[in-house]
Order: C-alpha cells, then structure tokens, then sequence
C-alpha cells in the first residue's frame, strides 16, 4: 500500500511539472506577443492620430474629404502595412486603409484631438495570427519539454525505487530463506519482549503450529502456546520468563542448557541486540550430549564386554577404599582364562572376542550387584568387593563360584570350548591398604594360583612378593645377559654301545653370571621361555653348537635342545638352516631334541617344521622320554629319529621294577621302529650294564663323562680318534 501511494504522488508531480510546463511556456510567449503587438498598436495610432490632428488643425473643417491626402499621412511612417481605420466625431467612416487582415485582429484606437476637441478617432488593427502560429511553435516546444520533465521527474525516480525495492525483495527473500534453512532455530524479540523474527526450525523445536503466533505476540503469550502445544521446557514458564527477565538486566550474551518435556536438550544463546532485545538461537543438543556420555562411557569401559574397565576400576577401587568402614574389608580379584590363547590362536579372534563376552556374562552372575567386575585387558578380569570381617569367607565363595562356573564348558559360533580360570586374592589391610599395592598382590597371588596348576584360587602370602621380586631381578639380569653375550655352551659326550665310540655330543647352555657365577639352565630356560627371550638365546646356541661342531671329527653330531617357545616363532626352519650353512656343518650331523610339550602345541603347525627340518636333513630326537603322560602316542605322531629315556627311570633302574619294564619297553619299541634308544643320566657301572643288556643303544651321563667345555670336548674328542686310529 505504502509503495504504491508512493508511485501515484510521484505520478501526480511529474504529471503536474509536465502540464504546468506544457502550458505555461506557450500562454507567457502569447501574452507577452499580444502586449507588445497592442502597445505598438496604440503607439502607431497615437502617432497616426499626432499627424492627423496637426493636418486638421491646419486645414480646418473639410479634413474628412481629403482622403487622398489623408492616406498618404497615414502611409507616410507605416512600414508594416497596417490596416487602419479613420472615423470622424460622429463615428463616421472617413477612410480605410490597408489589406484585409487575416483573423484574429488585434486593434488598437485612439482619438483624434484639435484644440482640446474630439473631431474623430484611428484606429489601427493587426493580424494576430503570426502570433498564434509562433505560440502554436512554442506550444509543441514546450509539449515536448513538458514530456521529457515528466519522463525525468515521474518515471526516472520510479525506475530506481522499483530496482532498490526489487533489490530490498531479493534480500529479504533471501534472508527467509536463510533463516528458514537454518538448523537452528531463531527468534528476534524487541526490547519489550515481543517477537519480531522468527524461522521455522524456531517453531518445530517447540512444535508450535505456525498459525498460532504472530509478530508482535509477547514471549509471556508465546510460552503459554508452547506449553499447551506440549513441548516446552521442563520449567515452569514463569521459572523461564524470570530467568529471562534476570538475562536482561546483565546484557551479556548468555548460553545455558535447557531440558524439553520430551527428554530432548536445547543448547540456547541469548544475545543482547542494540536498541533492546534479544536475539536467541535454539539448538538440539541431544545427540551432543548422548555423544558426551557415550565417550565418557567409552572412556570408562570395555568395549567388547562392556565391563568398567582398569582406569574406572581404580576409581571404584579408590571409592571403595576411602569409604571404608571400621568393620568392612576390600578385596580384590584378579582372574584370568587358562589357555584363553589356544582359543585365539586355534579358533581365531572372532570366537575368542566371544567366548569373552560370555566370560564377563557369566561373571556378572557370580557377584553381587554392588561389587565392580572389571577386564583389565586381554583375558584378564578383576572384581573388587566390599564386605564385612571376615572378608576370606566371601571371597573364598566368590572364588570358587567363579572358577567353577567360568569351567562349564561354552558354545560360541558352533564350537565347544572348554577354558578355566584362576584367581588371585588380595585383601586389606593386611595384602595392602592401597590400590596399587592390593592389584600388585593379587596378581602375584594369581601368577602363584596358575604355576600351581591352574584352575585354582590363592590368597596373597608375603614370600611370593619375595619369589616376585627374586624373578623380576633376574629378568633384567637375563635382557642383560642377551645383550651382552653372556653364555657359554658346556658339551656331554654320547656313548654308541655297539662301537663304544663317541657318536654325538649334547650342547648345554650355562649362563655365565658376573656376580652369581655359573648358573644352571633349569634356574633360567622356563624365564627366558616365559618372557621370549630364548628366542634369541636359542639362535646363539644354534649357532654357537654348529660353529664348534665343525671342529670336531665329521663322523660327530651336535645335539642342540629346542623350546617348545622357538617352535611358536615362524623363523625356526630359517635359523636351524642359517646357522647351519653359517657354520658350513652338513645338517646331518645336526640334532635337534625336543620334548613333548613341543607336540602339545598347535599340532597340525608344528608337526609341519618338523617335517620340513627333517627333509633339510637334520635329525629329530625326542627328548625325556616317559616323563609325560601319552608319551608313546607322541612317538607314533612323527618318526623320530631317536629317543631318549629320562634319567629319573636310569636313577631308578636297579630299586624300582616297572623303571626297568618302562626301560624294556621303549628300547623294544625302538629295535622294532628302527630309532636309536639313548639312556640319559647313567652314572653307575650298574646302570651301564642293565641298559647294554636290554639293547639299548646309547648312553649319555656322568659315567662316561661331565658336560665339559668347548676346549675340553675338543681335546676329548680328538684324543679318541687318535686312539681310535691306533
Ligand atoms: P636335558 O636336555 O635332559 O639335558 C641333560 C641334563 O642332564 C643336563 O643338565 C646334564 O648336565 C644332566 N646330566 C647329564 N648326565 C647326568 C648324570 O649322570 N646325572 C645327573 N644327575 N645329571 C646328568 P643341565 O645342563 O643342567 O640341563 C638341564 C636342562 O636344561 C636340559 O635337560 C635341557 O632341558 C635344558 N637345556 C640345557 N641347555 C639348553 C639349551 O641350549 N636350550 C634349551 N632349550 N634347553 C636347554
Ligand atoms: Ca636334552
Ligand atoms: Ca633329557
């Protein structure tokens, strides 16, 4: 309405300009034309009537019959060739003179005066037309003159009015749809607290529908909408109108977080707008916040089983410490699953990150619901409980609740899996009163719980902190002792009984410690395979054996003992033929023995390396044979090339009856396979005896000689084949 009133006054203007314009330019041009023509007209009869007067003042009364004489007066100053009329006092014509002029005529008169008497009048007329004819000229000027104001004042200014409003449109159109694409919502109020602005997304936030608001409506009006439409905040509106009120009176943006009705959360920004008011965003900050809370969970917690995990375990831990009462006690539970890692490897991680799952279920049972299970990582667990003197009596229950019911066997993805579980307790004050020192113990009462067998709990005793202790000193001493190189290879001969020569010769690694002295391997082999690092120690044997054989007579083996741990890494077949081919020894005077514990493992894997070593041509023996439980199977499992009998059924050959069946027995098995049978261990003449009547090929132990240095079995060795030759 208001622009268009605003183009009809502009209309009206130009349209007036243009008029006025049009017709005041040629009315002037007329009435200045027709003043001048009329007092040139008076000027020419007063003059005109100046000489007439003076002829008639001279020739008297008879002046109107001297027309002839008359005319050439009135010709004598006319130029233009006026028309012009003479009448005498009683009006009279006297005499015209002229063309006939064309119309309009404009006439002037004026009389003719003789000694203060009127004797007549002149008058003298023109043609008004040229007049006209030029007006009409300046009337098509100024026509045109009255357009082009118009065309400047009316459609100029109406031009750039409508491009500013089309532009103000465009901008505006723009904006709505600015706000209106907005993932926020947004509301404009004026100092009043009315709204001004508002989007779309304003009005779903609350779901109000957009017909029931107006501008100009107050906040107060706009909650009260809200409210009835059942999506407002969980305030009471009057709460919300004083917390604005309160906003207002600081002037500082504001940010707060405000709960919907429907459990949603609104992130709202208030900022103060100059001249009063408010501008406030709202925004859904539901998913921000779940978002929070999730990673504060996931921070917290596991997230395969969804147990706490270590960092909220020690907070709980804390908890439980700080709070605790003077007739309470803490106890933590460390477990872990026996032979977890046989289920990873053989069943692949899948099935293991399952059968977890269902350990932490299962746990969950074992418990009670103030207790905190937790995984540490792997397949380890941990639970610490609070409970009134005496703590034993419950965490004993709880202990053999847990590692009865983690034994039921599991179905996870079509396999049945059988694990255990062992357990280690610690309780305060007396296993400690801090957390570090409490998780320390139990776990130490674990690592006792599993070296006991397994599938048990333990309490937490002070040597085995001791025994800990003892152990991690000698770890950093063995990492030492690899680096450094300080082992040395001690050799014991192997008698053939049939030639009674020296056939081979078992390497023996000693570690050489610089302040303990030597140390015998069974103090250090299980910790170096417990920790990885006969890995390393087991190549340095290989190579070490290898180099020092190819000193000796060629028709004398080298054996070399192997960890069931070397046959976990992949690079055994790689390091048996480097140092064989390093030390230039032909690998069938290379032995390799290995017990049965090396067959327990992964058996499809293992049985393969020794397949491959034995078509390299290396030699396989089995090693302390009859110490395990199928032993015999064992040797069906892969052709050995030799077996050697334990030294407990030599010690016992001649005060025990089934020593000697057993002995019997393999030498027979041996005879009847074609695999040379050594006797370990044989220090009496006794020994020797009994084993070289019941066929048994080899003898190895003190009898015949003490493992010796590398000099001192070279000499040996060299000395034999002199007498041999002589
Ligand atoms: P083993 O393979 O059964 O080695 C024979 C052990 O019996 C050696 O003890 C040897 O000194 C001892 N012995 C030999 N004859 C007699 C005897 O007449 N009477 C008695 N009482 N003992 C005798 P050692 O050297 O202490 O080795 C113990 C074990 O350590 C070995 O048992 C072997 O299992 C392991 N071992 C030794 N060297 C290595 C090695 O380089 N690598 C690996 N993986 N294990 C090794
Ligand atoms: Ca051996
Ligand atoms: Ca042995």
């Amino acid at each position: 309405v208001k622009t268009l009133s605003l183009r009809a006054i502009v209309s009206i203007i130009g349209l007036l300009v243009a008029v006025t314009t049009a017709v005041s330019v040629p009315a002037g041009y007329f009435a200045v034309g027709y003043g001048n023509l009329a007092g040139l007209l008076t000027y020419k009869a007063k003059l005109d009537a100046d000489h007439l007067s003076k002829y008639i003042y001279t020739h008297d009364t008879l002046w109107q019959y001297q027309r002839v004489r008359l005319t050439d007066l009135l010709r004598q100053d006319d130029v233009d060739g006026d028309h012009k009329k003479v009448t005498d006092a009683s009006g009279g014509l006297v005499l015209e003179d002229g063309q006939e002029l064309a119309s309009p005529v404009l006439s002037r008169s004026v009389e003719i005066g003789v000694s203060g008497a009127s004797v007549g009048r002149i008058e003298v007329s023109s043609s008004l037309r040229p007049l006209v004819a030029e007006t009409g000229v300046v009337a098509m000027l100024s026509l045109l003159l009255g357009c082009a104001m118009f065309l400047a004042v009316r459609v100029l200014p109406l031009r750039v009015l409508d491009r500013t409003l089309g532009a103000l449109e465009t901008t505006n159109q723009r904006l709505d749809m600015a706000l209106s694409n907005m993932a926020q919502g947004l509301c404009l109020v004026d100092a009043q607290d009315r709204l001004v602005i508002w989007n779309r997304r304003f009005l779903e936030t609350f779901g109000v529908p957009p017909e029931m608001i107006a501008e100009g409506m107050s906040m107060a009006d706009f909650l009260a909408v809200a409210n009835r439409a059942g999506n407002l905040y969980q305030e009471e509106p009057e709460a919300v109108l004083a917390a604005r009120r309160l906003m207002r009176a600081d002037g500082e943006p504001t940010m707060l977080l405000r709960d919907l009705a429907d459990g949603r959360v609104l992130s709202v920004m208030h900022r103060p707008v100059r001249g009063g008011g408010w501008l406030s965003t709202f925004e859904d900050h539901t998913e921000r916040r779940d978002a929070e809370a999730k990673i504060l969970h996931m921070g917290l917690h596991d997230a395969l089983t969804g147990l706490p995990n270590r960092l909220l375990f020690r907070q709980r831990m804390e908890h439980a410490l700080s709070h605790l009462r003077r007739d309470e006690q803490v106890s933590v539970l460390c477990l872990d699953l026996d032979h977890f890692k046989n289920v990873n490897d053989t069943l692949g991680h899948p099935v293991g990150d399952a059968l977890l799952r269902a350990v932490a279920d299962r746990l969950k049972d074992c418990v009670r619901e103030q207790d905190t299970i937790a995984r540490l990582g792997g397949d380890e667990f941990a639970i610490v409980q609070v409970a009134v003197d005496p703590q034993h009596v419950h965490a004993t229950s709880v202990a053999n609740r847990i590692i009865e019911v983690l034994s039921a066997p599991y179905r996870v993805e079509g396999h049945q899996i059988v694990v255990g579980a062992s357990v280690g307790i610690a309780v305060t004050p007396t296993d400690g009163t801090d957390q570090d020192q409490l998780l320390k113990n139990a776990d130490l009462a674990l690592y006792r719980a599993k070296t006991d067998g397994r599938g048990t709990y333990r309490y937490f005793e002070q040597q085995m902190d001791a025994a800990a202790q003892a152990r991690r000193l000698l770890e950093i001493d063995l990492r030492a002792a690899v680096a450094e190189g300080q082992f040395e290879l001690h050799y014991q001969p192997i008698l053939d009984l049939g030639t009674d020569a020296v056939v081979s010769v078992e390497a023996l690694v000693r570690w050489n410690h610089p302040k303990r002295g030597m140390i015998p391997p069974l103090e250090f082999i299980p910790l170096a395979e417990e920790t990885g690092m006969i890995v390393a120690l087991g190549e340095w044997v290989l190579r070490n054996a290898c180099a020092e054989a190819v000193r000796w007579p060629q028709d004398i083996r080298v054996a070399v003992n192997l960890s069931p741990v070397q046959f976990k890494n992949r690079n055994l077949v790689a390091s048996v033929a480097n140092a064989v081919a390093a030390a230039g020894l032909a690998p069938q005077r290379l032995e390799l023995e290995i017990t049965e514990a090396v067959l327990l493992q992964e058996s499809a894997s293992t049985l393969a390396t020794l397949h491959t070593l034995r078509a390299f041509g290396v030699r396989i023996s089995m090693d302390d044979f009859g110490t395990g439980y199928s032993s015999l199977s064992y040797l069906r499992s892969f052709p050995f090339d030799k077996i050697k009998i334990d030294r407990s059924f030599i010690t016992e050959l001649a005060t025990r009856d089934d020593a000697m069946a057993i002995v019997r027995a393999v030498t027979g098995l041996g005879k009847s396979l074609g695999i040379s049978t050594t006797a370990e261990g044989v220090e009496t003449n006794e020994q020797l005896a009994l084993l070289r009547s019941e066929g048994c090929t080899e003898v190895q132990g003190y009898l015949l000689s003490r493992p010796l240095t590398a000099a001192g079995i070279e000499s040996m060795l060299i000395a034999n084949e002199g007498r041999a030759a002589a």
